[in-house]
């Protein structure tokens, strides 16, 4: 693990008490929306907002720290910014699962992309499913 106050200090940004508490906190669970990291933050600094913290979390994300995972059908996850990965998102208990892609995927997608009309700057892969876990409960209720 990074050390997270030496990547804010290399962003320009002071490592305060809070974005370090989020930083922290995303990190140690992988993926998070802005209502778990809040939730969780208040715990520890009752007197931060939630205004702050999604103030900071939009600062960390220009700075390149935080990535935003935009998900379809609820709110946006946040993780630390890592490798180039796709996600596999439980559609029932909203669980999300790094998947990175080995050269040949990489290579296998890039290859559909117009390199000549079309300016990548970043890309995110989702795959929407249900988690082994949640298969297991539905198999075993019914
Ligand atoms: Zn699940
Ligand atoms: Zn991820």
């Amino acid at each position: 693990m990074k050390d997270f106050s030496e990547q804010l200090n290399h962003a320009g940004l002071k490592a305060t008490i809070q974005r370090l508490a989020i930083l922290k906190y995303i990190g140690s669970v992988g993926h998070s929306s802005i209502d778990d990291i809040y939730e969780n933050i208040i715990r520890e600094h009752p007197s931060i907002s939630l205004a702050t913290v999604y103030k900071n979390i939009q600062m960390l994300i220009e700075a390149d720290i935080l990535t935003e995972v935009p998900l379809t059908g609820s709110k946006s996850k946040y993780e630390i910014k890592k490798e180039e990965h796709m996600h596999l998102v439980c559609q029932v208990c909203g669980s999300m699962e790094d998947r990175v892609l080995d050269k040949a995927g990489q290579a296998c997608i890039v290859s559909l992309v117009p390199m000549e009309s079309f300016d990548t700057k970043f890309s995110q892969l989702n795959f929407y499913g249900i988690c082994k876990g949640c298969q297991e409960d539905s198999t075993q209720s019914a």
